[in-house]
């Protein structure tokens, strides 16, 4: 009896499973534009950087070229940047580093800090030589107005048509929503953060 009940539960699955291969298979021999993507990180929880950072290493793993832009003050040093400075030097790498504070009392000096660190990114998006381009916490240059958001909005849509990129932060607004190509949220449910656990080495930075 419990024989026959596996069995058709097989069976059933083995249907099931078969329907949703065949629309799987139908789905990617539709999808036949071949250009690169422009992928959009945001939410609340954890994830966005360090998921940046896994395509990061997807690329590398092809030999593709790749570059990536943080748009945070390099006091907290994290393991992508170690990584990314001493061991992949093919990796063009810049962080908006000192000068950038946070403070509304130096509001010039933030944006002009912002500036600096987004002409790296528009050479990098300007660079037909880059399969990649990561824009590690771009939303909140464009939250804070630090960046004009139409010249932003205008060199991703504009990069080359095979490079590929990927900004992270919180927000980003409509209109970067809109143009983006992919775009996931990251819902915060937990965060161990919150239950008083420290920021862990090699796991938060
Ligand atoms: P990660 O770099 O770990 O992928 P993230 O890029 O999604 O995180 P950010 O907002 O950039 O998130 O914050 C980076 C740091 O803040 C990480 O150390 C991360 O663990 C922590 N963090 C992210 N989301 C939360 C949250 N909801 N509550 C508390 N800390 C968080
Ligand atoms: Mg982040």
């Amino acid at each position: 009896m419990s024989d026959m009940n596996e069995e058709r539960k097989a069976a059933r699955h083995k249907a099931a499973m078969e329907k949703q291969k065949s629309r799987v298979d139908a789905r990617i021999a539709e999808a036949d534009t071949d250009r690169g993507v422009a992928i959009l990180l945001t939410g609340n929880g954890k994830g966005k950087s360090s998921s940046a950072f896994g395509m990061v290493l997807r690329a590398l793993g092809y030999g593709q070229t790749v570059g990536v832009v943080q748009f945070i003050k390099g006091e907290q040093l994290s393991g992508e940047e170690i990584y990314l400075k001493e061991q992949l030097p093919q990796v063009r790498f810049y962080q908006m580093g000192t000068g950038f504070t946070w403070d509304t009392q130096d509001r010039s000096g933030d944006i002009a800090a912002a500036e600096r660190t987004w002409a790296q990114a528009a050479e990098m998006l300007n660079d037909p030589a880059l399969d990649l381009v990561v824009l590690d916490e771009l939303t909140y240059m464009l939250a804070f107005d630090y960046l004009d958001e139409a010249t932003v909005l205008s060199a991703l849509a504009n990069r080359p048509a095979h490079q590929s990129v990927v900004v992270t932060g919180r927000g980003g607004g409509a209109e970067l929503q809109a143009l983006m190509d992919t775009v996931s949220e990251v819902k915060d449910i937990k965060h161990a953060f919150n239950a008083g656990i420290k920021a862990r080495r090699g796991v938060d930075y």
